[in-house]
């Protein structure tokens, strides 16, 4: 089959080594122009170390291991309170998104085609395909189409309906960026947290930088469609009163070069896919970056739709249906659990 995937970050590159290997023609459409350079690092837990194996690049993605030795927890004064081990936010493996992201496009690139810097405009389907037309690119027919594309997929936009009846706000936001280790910190973590607010610092990788992560309660998810400006504006708002080292970090965020603002929100649909229109990952079942699972949920999701698709001889419905029920309670788990973490984050 020739199949058109939307977004090459996790989901995306992984369901395209599957199904490349299955004998589909697969092509990538990632709206940035290149492979995304995130500041922030992922985890991995359970069967997502399986799938990273039968790919072949389990050792490579180890390779990036964080190292993080632990986090202390501070008040508002920066006094020591307590500890938390470092498996609490760096899983059983943590590395920065960047290499793993790098890790599945080298690992694709050969094979299947990507076109960076484009985005699907509008999907139309009917029983010999789904005709799709591009920002930027020529229109095309495929058998199926894939929606990888994110927390606000517009492939889900196209084919389900518009963001608000699928993406469900957890109470908090926050921005992450990197900035110089000023602290010292050496593979560890220090975390604030209070009501409505949490400031959470590590260093790992880089010894010359350090990781910020500033969150705090807002009322929706549609901040992270705002621009930078005013992002930075609603980080100063929420966190005008907070003492430590806020002062400085909110200074810090005006000069960084890798600002990324985004709420902690999760996807719920009924459906996962909409006649030869499929989702896979955060795009259909984001569980919130405090449920510390969407890049497990995206291994473990593209691994079973091409595994589903390959059992089901050409029938599509059914392969959908297959990975739906499959994959459908472990996501209920894990967003049950993105949750009750999102409190611990400042939820309001
Ligand atoms: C701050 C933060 C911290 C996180 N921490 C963790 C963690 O510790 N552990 C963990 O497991 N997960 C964490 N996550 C979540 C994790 O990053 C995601 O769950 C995971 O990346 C999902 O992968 P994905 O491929 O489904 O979607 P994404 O990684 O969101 O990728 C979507 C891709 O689609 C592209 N795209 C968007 N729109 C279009 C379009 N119209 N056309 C083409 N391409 C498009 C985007 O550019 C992007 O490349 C965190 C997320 C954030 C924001």
């Amino acid at each position: 089959m020739d199949i058109l995937i939307s977004g090459a970050s996790v989901a995306g590159p992984a369901l395209a080594y599957w199904l490349h290997r299955a004998g589909h023609q697969v092509t990538l459409v990632e709206r940035a122009p290149a492979m995304r350079d995130s500041g922030y690092a992922v985890d991995f837990r359970g069967d997502a170390f399986d799938v990273l194996e039968q790919m072949g690049v389990l050792a490579e993605v180890r390779a990036h291991d964080t190292g993080m030795r632990g986090i202390d927890l501070v008040d508002a004064e920066g006094v020591k309170t307590g500890e938390l081990p470092a498996e609490a936010f760096a899983g059983e493996l943590e590395v920065p998104k960047r290499d793993l992201t790098a890790i599945l496009h080298r690992l694709t690139a050969g094979d299947v085609r990507y076109v960076f810097g484009d985005s699907i405009r509008t999907l139309a389907q009917d029983e010999t395909g789904v005709h799709v037309t591009f920002e930027r690119g020529e229109p095309g027919t495929f058998d199926l189409v894939v929606g990888a594309d994110g927390v606000y997929s517009t492939v889900r936009r196209l084919a389900f309906g518009p963001h608000r009846e699928f993406v469900r706000h957890l109470g908090m936001s926050g921005v992450g960026f990197t900035t110089d280790n000023y602290l010292g910190l050496d593979h560890r973590g220090v975390l604030h947290s209070a009501p409505g607010r949490a400031v959470y610092l590590f260093s790992a990788a880089d010894a010359d930088r350090m990781t910020v992560s500033l969150s705090f309660a807002t009322e929706s998810s549609e901040l992270d469609l705002l621009d930078r400006g005013r992002q930075e504006e609603i980080v100063r708002a929420g966190l005008s009163d907070a003492g430590w080292e806020v002062p400085r970090l909110l200074k810090e965020m005006t000069a960084a070069q890798d600002f990324l603002f985004s709420s902690a929100c999760q996807v719920e649909m009924d459906r996962w896919y909409a006649g030869r229109v499929v989702l896979v990952g955060d795009a259909g079942y984001c569980a919130a970056p405090t449920s510390g699972m969407g890049t497990s949920q995206a291994l473990i999701g593209a691994h079973t739709l091409a595994r589903r698709l390959a059992e089901s001889g050409g029938d599509h419905t059914a392969a959908f249906s297959a990975y739906e029920q499959r994959v459908r309670p472990y996501v209920a788990a894990n967003q049950q659990h993105g949750r009750e973490a999102a409190k611990m984050f400042g939820a309001g």
